[in-house]
């Protein structure tokens, strides 16, 4: 025993293996709550990560892969085009609409009427409809982004006017400092509420690597997870 030789332990998870342990979870969280865990779509959150990784992760069967930065976006897909399904779940400027708008399935950061209007005025230059979610600060959390609770129902109505955009379902981001499970608890409300006027809205984006399980519990329908699937993040 002179040099420590590599074991299994020092061996970090692949990323089919993560993925593997990602939806065991999802299916365990969904049995719990009497859900079917096909109703979850897991979005793997690529930010930071190469696009080898993104490749990796395709390779073993995953599809959704969501960035939260523009330019990395069009990066990208430039090096991937679409052979997967894309979702912008970052904050987005006016500025760096046209980088996303028609390149993904998804936009889970629709937060305010001028965003709407300016998704809109591009979506219909390019002749598509493009589909979005609306973030919602349940924990009316000053560094979050999303609209307040009770703006919803006007963004809500704002978008319905707006015949190249449409909204299926809404966005959270819970505060770090508090126990997840009552916002997600509130967004679901949230969701049930608008869906009486709105039935289009039925998603419920919410759940990130350290809380997807109790956003299962709590109804979720895209959990977006970064780190439990690529590993750590470095740097960010
Ligand atoms: C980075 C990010 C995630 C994934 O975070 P992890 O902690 O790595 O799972 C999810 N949603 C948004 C909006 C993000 O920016």
């Amino acid at each position: 025993m002179t040099t420590a030789q590599p074991t299994l332990h020092d061996q970090q998870p692949t990323i089919a293996q993560r993925l593997g342990d990602v939806h065991a979870r999802i299916t365990a969280a969904a049995v719990r709550a009497g859900r079917d865990p096909q109703a979850v779509t897991l979005v793997a959150v690529a930010k930071t990560f190469e696009s080898d990784a993104v490749a990796a992760a395709r390779a073993a069967g995953q599809v959704d892969i969501g960035e939260s930065r523009a330019q990395e976006l069009s990066t990208k897909r430039e090096e991937l085009g679409d052979s997967v399904r894309w979702h912008f779940v970052g904050r987005l400027q006016r500025n760096k609409v046209a980088d996303v708008v028609g390149a993904v399935a998804l936009v889970h950061s629709l937060d305010r009427p001028a965003l709407a209007d300016a998704l809109a005025d591009r979506a219909q230059r390019l002749g598509i409809v493009q589909r979005t979610l609306l973030q919602v600060n349940v924990d009316d959390d000053e560094t979050k982004a999303g609209c307040a609770p009770d703006e919803v129902l006007r963004l809500l109505a704002r978008v319905r006017e707006l015949p190249h955009l449409a909204c299926l379902g809404l966005t959270t981001i819970p505060s770090m400092d508090a126990d997840p499970r009552p916002a997600f608890a509130q967004l679901r409300a949230l969701r049930d509420q608008a869906a009486e006027r709105y039935p289009e809205v039925v998603e419920l984006s919410m759940g990130m690597s350290g809380d997807f399980d109790t956003a299962v519990e709590e109804g979720a329908t895209l959990v977006r997870v970064g780190e439990g699937v690529f590993g750590s993040r470095q740097g960010d």
